[in-house]
């Protein structure tokens, strides 16, 4: 029997969460409840200089916002805890203790200052200075001491790192799930550093060791990890331990240009990079969550940002996405981030929406406008705008005249106010105050009655009429608004247009 699936997000608690982390996330749900799995949540908070107050707790909310909660993590089925690496710190030391056993790693005395010199040194030589077998046996290491030497200095106070050894003349043909195989030279990888002066593990040992320890099966990450992928192979060679798979996922690409998709280009135009909105002390960062977005969504849209199931369909559930998703159908090429798509996204699942939720969801909007009005109504009201509307916050736009008379009136509309056009209207005003059974479709046949018999032409009545409920020339059938504003009320306006164009 093959190995339980046991995948995991591995967020550094840096800051919000980017929309690329909320995707690799994502992906690594699918893939564990695909396949029976379990995804878990590990919080890599080992370099304490980058950490963020509030960001972790910030993940937790955003994923549980999306519906992709994890199955463990701090404080939920704590399996393999703790999930918080800063708390599994005594546990690491052994580990880098064994490699320096077994000679696959040594002990770097090299001063912060030491280290520029010799950067400098060789670069007036015209080479780039990289940490390992060509330069490791000029530093100050364990290497060229004896191992008494080395004792005494730990014993003396000296400070040190440990350094992974890295072997050196030997290409790895590795396999990416996306990739496929791929090559790497050892003699180009620097000794990266496993364990650092102030008593804590660099992310390379501990995500290693808790990947190990915590039975991951398969390693989903970001491209941007995949320099890591031969330190990380030769690691799990080091210890002695099987490796997972590993899927390096396509960067997000930017709307516009080359490259990673950043905050600064949601900045420019106008779209949220963060699931929810964060706060910093100097500036607020706009959320999907807080701009209007349904997390169904958010989910649907990142799900096809470098993945499709080879079909041309482009709206899914959770449950589908999980039913379909694959990861050998993962793109290797970086996916282009669309907001106009996301738009269209999220327009989808707003008009999947029940109505009366959605008049609920627009009663606070018009409460604010000091509008006072039935469920019904706003029911109906809703009903009618929804097709036009891509986020809730768009509705009082789209629908105000339904409860306040236009002030002014569109300009290029107004062209259209002809001569014989307050006539017009003023025999429409006859027509509409007989009608007694006033609903759409019955004020429509008489009012369309009328102009036949009058020899009217369409346009000459339609379009003033809109204009002098409306102020322009939107909105949605003309009749259904005739009905909902009421007969006294459409009187109103058609004067008032009479008057005033
Ligand atoms: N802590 C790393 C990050 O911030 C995890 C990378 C990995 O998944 O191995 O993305």
């Amino acid at each position: 029997m093959s190995k339980q699936v046991r995948v995991r997000f591995a967020p550094s608690p840096t800051g919000p969460l980017h929309i690329g982390g909320v995707r690799t996330a994502l992906f690594n749900y699918l893939f564990a409840k695909k396949n029976n799995g379990v995804f878990y949540l590990r919080i890599e908070d080992t370099d304490q200089n980058r950490f963020v107050p509030g960001a972790e707790a910030y993940i937790i909310e955003a994923l549980e916002w999306l519906g992709i909660a994890p199955d463990e993590t701090i404080g939920k089925n704590e399996k393999f805890g703790p999930y918080r690496q800063s708390e599994r710190k005594p546990l690491y030391r052994q580990y880098a203790d064994q490699l320096i056993d077994t000679g696959w790693a040594y002990y770097a005395f090299d001063t912060p200052e030491a280290l520029d010199t010799a950067r400098k040194q060789q670069e007036e030589q015209g080479n780039t200075f990289i940490y390992n077998h060509t330069n490791r046996k000029l530093l100050d290491t364990s290497l060229v001491i004896s191992s008494e030497e080395t004792a005494k200095r730990i014993a003396n106070g000296d400070a040190y790192v440990i350094r992974f050894k890295t072997p050196v003349d030997e290409t790895l043909h590795l396999k990416d799930i996306i990739r496929g195989d791929v090559k790497f030279e050892t003699s180009l990888l620097d000794d990266k550093v496993l364990f650092k002066s102030d008593g804590m593990p660099t992310y390379h040992l501990a995500n290693i060791v808790d990947d190990h320890l915590m039975e991951t099966s398969h390693v989903i990450r970001g491209e941007e990890w995949l320099p890591s992928m031969p330190l990380h192979v030769l690691l799990y060679r080091a210890f002695g331990w099987d490796a997972p798979e590993f899927a390096h996922l396509p960067l997000i690409l930017k709307p516009i240009g080359n490259g990673k998709l950043s905050k600064r280009d949601g900045d420019k135009l106008g779209f949220p990079v963060f699931p929810l909105e964060w706060k910093a002390e100097d500036a607020v960062s706009s959320g999907y969550r807080e701009k209007g977005f349904f997390p169904e969504a958010v989910i649907n849209f990142l799900a096809l940002l470098g993945w499709n199931d080879g079909t041309d369909k482009e709206i899914y559930t959770l449950e589908e996405l999980v039913e379909a998703f694959d990861l050998n159908r993962i793109h290797k090429a970086g996916a282009k981030f669309d907001p106009e798509k996301n738009k269209w996204f999220n327009h989808q699942y707003l008009i999947k929406q029940k109505d009366e939720d959605l008049a609920k969801a627009f009663t606070p909007i018009l409460e604010s406008k000091g509008i006072s009005t039935t469920p019904d109504v706003t029911t109906k009201i809703v009903s009618l705008i929804k097709e036009r509307a891509s986020f809730i916050s768009e509705f009082w736009d789209l629908a105000d005249f339904f409860f306040v008379a236009p002030t002014s009136y569109d300009e290029k509309a107004s062209k259209n106010w002809k001569a014989e056009t307050p006539a017009l209207m003023q025999e429409l005003i006859s027509v509409v105050e007989e009608i007694a059974d006033f609903t759409s479709v019955n004020i429509e046949t008489i009012v369309k009655d009328w102009m036949t018999k009058s020899e009217i032409g369409m346009g000459k009545v339609m379009q003033p009429f809109r204009l002098s409920l409306v102020g322009a020339l939107k909105g949605p059938h003309l009749f259904d608004i005739v009905e909902l504003i009421g007969k006294e009320e459409t009187i109103k306006r058609i004067q008032k247009a009479i008057e005033t164009l």
